[in-house]
């Protein structure tokens, strides 16, 4: 099995954390139950944690950019756009974010668990 900073690295760009190959997600919002190349998990008991992941991060994105528009332009804060702007981003941050999270926390609970990947008994994986 590849080492914690490939594995996050390969879900960031939602590739299989465990062998790397593509095709993982069905559509934006759809992620396969198994990897198509190496049959790893994709689906079970991640929905709360990678979700919470999800609100989590799009959550401190939308405070860092919100304070730093108001930093940047203080004393006159664009206030009207930041009304608009800011409900609008609540909505559409965690959607742009969400397969990101989903493949995050799926790395995550791998390198927590690395006894439950498909050949980690043929390799010894975790030992
Ligand atoms: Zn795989």
């Amino acid at each position: 099995m590849a080492n914690r900073p490939i594995i996050f690295l390969r879900a960031i760009v939602l590739r299989c954390p465990y062998c790397g190959s593509g095709g993982t997600f069905r559509h934006w919002f759809g992620m396969k139950a198994r990897c198509p190349s190496c049959g790893l998990s994709l689906a079970t008991g991640n929905r709360v944690g990678a979700n919470l992941l999800n609100l989590v991060a799009a959550e401190v994105l939308l405070m860092a950019a919100i304070v730093t528009v108001v930093v940047r332009r203080w004393p006159n804060p664009p206030w009207d756009t930041l009304q608009i702007a800011a409900p609008l981003l609540m909505v559409v941050t965690p959607l742009v974010l969400y397969p990101f999270s989903k493949m995050l926390f799926v790395a995550i609970d791998l390198a927590m668990h690395p006894e439950a990947a498909p050949d980690a008994n043929v390799h010894g994986v975790g030992s």
